[in-house]
């Protein structure tokens, strides 16, 4: 072994000179920070042909040691002694990345990196390293180090050798200290595999850097301490004893796009009919939904996030909600959704963790101390979560969700912590109608439990209704049951026989093979989203606002409106993510179009109020129409006008009969009464009377 404190001081001294003089400035000067980074490939890995890099890597609790005297024993300008500073090693070769999952008792003891996605942090708290205690015999003070979570006492006075003493908190050494959970990114996990995680202890000046949500890579020592269940067990759990973090910030390349797969990419562009190849791509087992499928397209592209001058940031992201009756394969969607798309992490709306949806603070289990835990919205962040069963969320997930589907952002503050964390995510949901089957003629809101103005942050809503209809329904009865037999087939030449010809199996598998290779479909999303920005061409513009003035004009005064700027701005996502999947730098009228009739077909599903048959977008999302909501007042005047006729307010029957004869039916009038109780605007003091609540 080469390693002496000697020999690291010559290294600090060689590649570190001046990185030790503001070492012992800061010192001089009482700043903040005792830590001298280290590239570990760039510098150390060259010094004495990388034997000290590797002694350390292999050996790292003696090597280490020997790093901090040596550290220690360096000069510098100011002749100040580095006392306390600590070399932090960063950027090690990649062969000592280690996955979570792939941890083994072989790695205890050396010094590793593992890259991942925060999962949790605790509060800083100090941490006593050096426990003092006084001798209630003699006063002496006797000072124990402490490695383990439990405090240890001294055997004997030193001096005295009594065996009394109080713990003397002043007196006692401690350390910043904090714990983080450090997650596999969703993104490397391959169909429906679970994440492993492991934990981090952080010291001292890397406490407090890093927030949920963070992509980073923890270089530290591979730690093991037995299980405790009240006694220690032969099981350990193993952690790690964190030296440098490297928080990753800029774009991570998650996969390698080799120049093959960039012509691969090109050419599919290029053959034509790109979309229907994508469609094509989208869950090929199930059958239909080509618009569904053509909606989540565009979400996996996306359209383009901006910065404008005045410091606005506008989501490039896209929400796309699945409402529908059960058994439209809706779960199974986004099942598939969660095995092509790039970075997606895939939930149910009671979510699988204490965190949920979004994110929240929490106690510790292992010691009490808060934690801030982040939930499925955080850990997609610049990608795609999926959410089943969306109406089933917790509702302090509810309003966690506004902020997060609009600013990008989840604020928490809670038992003294505050932070904001990054939520940059397009949300695809799915739920399912509050009384099993979707009704045609009672308004989306009113028939899933998400408020109004939730329902307003989705760009796109769809409305997969299970009507039978004989065609379609052979249609899908043979789709299911050629991929039954097929799968059969496959399994049965995997088990038994080989009597099914390899063409023949081809042949019938063509129906349910994806157009574009799932792994290749992944690449070309990532490579879109990375080198395509397409802009808006003047000609696309007028498309838009064409569009959007002839809805709104359409309409006369006083009557609903059947668009809103929200509609217009999804527009504009959506047509750049058509023109991002045709690899196109100008978003041109034919994006516009496919967008709009998309976006057609969607409002004539969820946003034509069946009384007049026209567009309404407050019937979608509010439920309740123009028309309604003119009904809603009339009956509200007429109640206050009949307020006076009893102590107890306007009796029933005469408001019914009031409304009736202004040609209000007195079914659509109980009905108001109803809504305008639920809204706060009406009470009764009594059954069958009522009293408007007068707003002051
Ligand atoms: P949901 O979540 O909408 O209640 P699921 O995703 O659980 O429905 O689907 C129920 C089953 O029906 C699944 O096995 C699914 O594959 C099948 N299924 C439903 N619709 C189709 C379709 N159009 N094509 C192929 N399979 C379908
Ligand atoms: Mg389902």
């Amino acid at each position: 072994m080469i390693s002496t404190p000697e020999i690291w001081a010559e290294f600090f001294e060689r590649y570190y000179k001046e990185e030790l003089n503001r070492l012992a400035y800061k010192i001089k000067t009482g700043g903040d920070g005792r830590s001298l980074y280290v590239n570990v490939v760039r510098d150390l890995l060259i010094f004495q042909e990388g034997k000290l890099a590797e002694e350390l890597l292999e050996k790292p609790d003696l090597v280490y040691d020997h790093a901090v005297k040596g550290l220690m024993s360096t000069s510098n300008i100011y002749g100040i002694a580095l006392e306390g500073c600590r070399p932090r090693f960063y950027s090690l070769p990649t062969a000592k990345k280690v996955l979570v999952r792939n941890l083994r008792a072989e790695h205890i003891g050396k010094f590793v990196a593992i890259e991942g996605i925060v999962r949790k942090v605790t509060e800083v708290r100090p941490r006593i390293v050096e426990a003092a205690f006084g001798c209630t015999n003699c006063g002496s003070i006797n000072m124990v180090p402490q490695e383990e979570s439990q405090l240890r006492m001294p055997f004997e006075c030193s001096k005295c050798s009594s065996k009394k003493f109080v713990f003397l908190p002043e007196n006692s050494v401690s350390v910043d200290s904090q714990r983080v959970k450090i997650q596999e990114y969703p993104e490397n996990l391959r169909g429906g595999e679970q994440p492993q995680s492991i934990d981090v202890v952080l010291e001292g000046d890397l406490t407090g850097i890093i927030n949920p949500g963070d992509r980073v890579i923890v270089n530290g020592i591979v730690r093991a301490k037995p299980r405790t269940v009240q006694k220690k067990l032969v099981h350990m759990d193993l952690y790690i004893d964190g030296n440098s973090i490297e928080i990753l910030r800029q774009e991570y390349e998650e996969f390698e796009i080799t120049e093959e797969d960039k012509q691969k990419i090109l050419k599919i562009v290029k053959d034509g009919d790109i979309y229907q190849k994508i469609i094509r791509s989208i869950a090929p087992s199930i059958y239909g939904h080509e618009d569904v499928k053509l909606a989540i397209a565009l979400q996996l592209f996306g359209g383009i996030p901006k910065k404008l001058p005045d410091g606005t940031e506008i989501r490039g992201d896209i929400h796309v909600l699945l409402v529908g009756d059960p058994g439209v394969a809706k779960s199974q969607l986004l099942r598939y959704i969660h095995k092509i798309a790039p970075r997606s992490v895939y939930t149910t709306g009671k979510g699988t963790t204490t965190a949920g949806l979004t994110a929240t603070a929490v106690r510790d289990e292992v010691d009490g101390r808060w934690t801030l835990e982040a939930g499925a919205l955080v850990l997609a962040d610049k990608g795609i979560a999926l959410v089943d069963e969306i109406d089933k969320m917790r509702k302090e997930d509810h309003s966690a969700l506004h902020e997060a589907l609009e600013q990008q952002t989840i604020s928490i503050a809670k038992a003294g912590i505050n932070a904001i964390l990054r939520a940059r995510c397009a949300l695809l949901g799915a739920a399912n109608p509050k009384y099993g089957r979707f009704d045609r003629f009672t308004p989306l809101a009113e028939q899933i439990d998400l408020t109004p103005t939730l329902l307003s942050r989705f760009d796109l809503i769809f409305l997969m209704t299970d009507d039978p209809e004989e065609s379609r329904d052979r249609a899908i009865a043979k789709h299911i049951l050629d991929a039954h037999q097929l799968g059969e087939m496959l399994e049965r030449k995997r088990n038994i026989t080989l009597e099914y010809s390899e063409e023949m199996l081809k042949a019938k598998s063509k129906k349910i093979e994806p157009a574009i290779d799932p792994e290749l479909l992944r690449k070309y999303i990532a490579y879109a989203k990375k080198t395509v920005f397409p802009v808006l061409t003047e000609e696309a513009k007028r498309a838009i606002e064409e569009y959007y003035v002839s809805l709104r004009s359409k309409v006369k005064e006083n009557s609903p409106v059947p668009i809103t700027a929200r509609q217009l701005e999804s527009i504009i996502r959506l047509s750049e993510a058509s023109a991002r999947m045709r690899l196109s730098d100008r978003v041109e009228l034919e994006d516009v179009e496919r967008v709009i009739t998309l976006m057609e077909r969607c409002l004539a599903q969820i946003a034509v109020d069946p009384e007049t048959g026209q567009f309404d977008i407050d019937y979608a999302f509010s439920g309740t129409s123009k028309k309604q909501r003119d009904r809603i007042m009339i009956v509200k005047r007429i109640v206050e006008e009949l307020e006076s006729k009893t102590d107890f307010g306007a009796p029933e029957e005469d408001v019914l009969n009031e409304c009736e004869a202004e040609g209000i039916d007195r079914e659509k009038a109980k009905e108001a009464i109803r809504k305008l109780k639920q809204f706060g605007e009406l009470y009764s003091p009594r059954p069958g009377f009522y009293k408007v609540i007068s707003k002051i």
